[in-house]
């Protein structure tokens, strides 16, 4: 039974960002759903069911609805662009095993993208190719054979969504950022050379290494630009072994004109890497070549790795990237959001701002959990809808409390630093803060004492105990450490 264009819109809520390079292919009303294709999908979709976790499923899979079905290409229409982005950013393996299987070799894909046109108050449809091949498609994964490899299809291992224009610089990451420009500018001509980006998860660090291997591919084309994680560069040096290519392997890690190596704390402890790394840098740096390095913190305080590493990480420039500001935080989300193609209200934007502050990681995640309930669930975009995204993010997974949080937490709430809570200083209200750092840091992680008191100027477990029982006196007596208590409590999540 075939049904009009316009019962198929329902349930897709317009919102979709419209790209300049797309072409409306159709207007709602010329296009039929035909049964075969819905017969197909909800094949498909079992399939689907069976390889992705349920909630990704009900988000992104169950809205999805087929529109038609013929010469092995299914068309399918999705709620909005951002959606349509989003598969097949996400999705893009899962979709093509799944339509190889349910139709078979040969079978392609096309989605429709539905939308409200303003003009004539109909909905209409923008089509978009499916299954577009990514731009790491084609890039073995085990490159090392250097010889075979010509420049045309050296496999860089870089994501082209990571540029410069979508790196949002602010006060946190200025200096990561301009240094990582300059040395995109010049590969292996500044001093920046190693460039070594440090900082906790989800700031950006990848992101920026990334910018600088798409902006070098685009302007040199010609340059051997190569990004690799430090386990995959573990792991291939490992195979290497196995298969009796270690040669080849070094033969090719010195043919690389730019290299980049993400997250290289994950060396620590692993002695012949380190060392094979520690040849393969002196030859790249004498060489001239530029070598870009990721830390989760900074090359002097790296464990387990080699002195003479250490030493030449520092050679260059070691930049740091922070949490972002406030400032940071707002612009990023009024950006990532018009890239959507959403409007934010103001206020949902700066309460978001306000209660995300970790990394911009969280900072997305909070954006896409409120896109995609708007967009599924068709509820208004409002600071109460919000409120329950942060919320559930937040108790996501029953993710651990960490020290870090709880200081942030309270030194927020004191309006104190982190250095001065941190401190030996015995003003009182320090000491409060610090105390009810301790304390919470006892009830809401797994920490031992030793540990929490590491984390407090290198302070003995039992003052740490002492400071809990401090606490625990003040809850009884004290009115509005009480109140603060509370509030820490409810913040955390975890209010028993
Ligand atoms: P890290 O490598 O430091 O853990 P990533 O580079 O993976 O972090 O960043 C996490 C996410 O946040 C990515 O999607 C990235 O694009 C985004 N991101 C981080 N910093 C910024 C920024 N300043 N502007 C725009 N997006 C950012
Ligand atoms: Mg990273």
């Amino acid at each position: 039974m075939s049904k009009n264009a316009t019962d198929l819109n329902e349930g897709a809520t317009p919102i979709g960002a419209i790209g300049a390079d797309i072409n409306i292919a159709s207007n709602g009303n010329h296009t039929i759903k035909n049964s075969k294709s819905i017969d197909i999908w909800s094949k498909c979709l079992a399939f689907i069911k069976d390889n992705v976790a349920a909630q990704v499923f009900k988000i992104w899979f169950q809205p999805i609805q087929a529109l038609e079905y013929s010469n092995k290409e299914l068309t399918l229409s999705v709620p909005s662009q951002f959606y349509y982005e989003w598969i097949e950013e996400h999705y893009y393996d899962l979709m093509r095993a799944t339509i190889k299987k349910i139709i078979g070799e040969g079978a392609s894909l096309q989605y429709k993208i539905v939308f409200d046109d303003t003009l004539s108050h109909e909905k209409a449809y923008i089509k978009m190719p499916g299954l577009k091949k990514k731009a790491s498609e084609n890039q073995n994964h085990i490159p090392f054979e250097p010889v075979s490899i010509n420049k045309d299809n050296f496999p860089t291992n870089l994501n082209s969504r990571y540029s410069f224009d979508n790196f949002i610089a602010g006060e946190s990451n200025q200096l990561a950022c301009s240094a990582a420009k300059a040395v995109a500018e010049n590969p292996g001509k500044t001093r920046f050379n190693p460039l070594v980006i440090y900082g906790g998860p989800g700031l950006g660090k990848t992101h920026l290494i990334q910018a600088i291997g798409n902006h070098i591919t685009e302007n040199n084309p010609r340059l051997r630009v190569y990004y690799i994680t430090s386990d995959m560069f573990t792991n291939e040096f490992v195979n290497s072994i196995k298969d009796n290519k270690v040669s080849d392997f070094v033969n090719f890690y010195r043919s690389i004109d730019v290299l980049m190596v993400d997250d290289i704390q994950f060396f620590a402890g692993k002695e012949a890497t380190q060392n094979n790394f520690f040849h393969t840098f002196n030859v790249l740096y004498q060489a001239g070549k530029q070598i870009i390095l990721t830390s989760d913190k900074a090359p002097r305080e790296l464990a387990d790795v080699d002195d003479r590493l250490i030493s030449r990480f520092q050679w260059g420039l070691n930049a740091d990237v922070q949490s972002p500001d406030f400032e940071l935080r707002m612009a990023i989300l009024l950006r990532k959001s018009l890239d959507e193609g959403i409007e934010l209200p103001s206020d949902v934007i700066e309460y978001i701002a306000r209660n995300v502050k970790t990394s911009v990681r969280e900072l997305e995640g909070a954006l896409i959990g409120l896109i995609a309930k708007v967009t599924l669930d068709r509820k208004p975009m409002t600071l109460e809808l919000a409120k329950e995204v942060v919320y559930g993010s937040k108790t996501k997974d029953n993710q651990p409390v960490t020290i870090d949080e709880i200081k942030n937490l309270v030194s927020e709430y004191y309006k104190l630093n982190i250095k001065d809570i941190e401190s030996k200083s015995r003003k009182h209200e320090i000491a409060l803060a610090r105390q009810t750092c301790m304390y919470l840091a006892k009830k809401f992680t797994t920490s031992s004492l030793k540990t929490i008191g590491s984390h407090f100027g290198n302070r003995d477990h039992s003052t740490v105990l002492h400071s809990c029982q401090t606490i625990d006196n003040y809850i009884v007596t004290d009115k509005k450490v009480k109140n603060s208590i509370e509030t820490f409590m409810k913040q955390l999540k975890k209010e028993s």
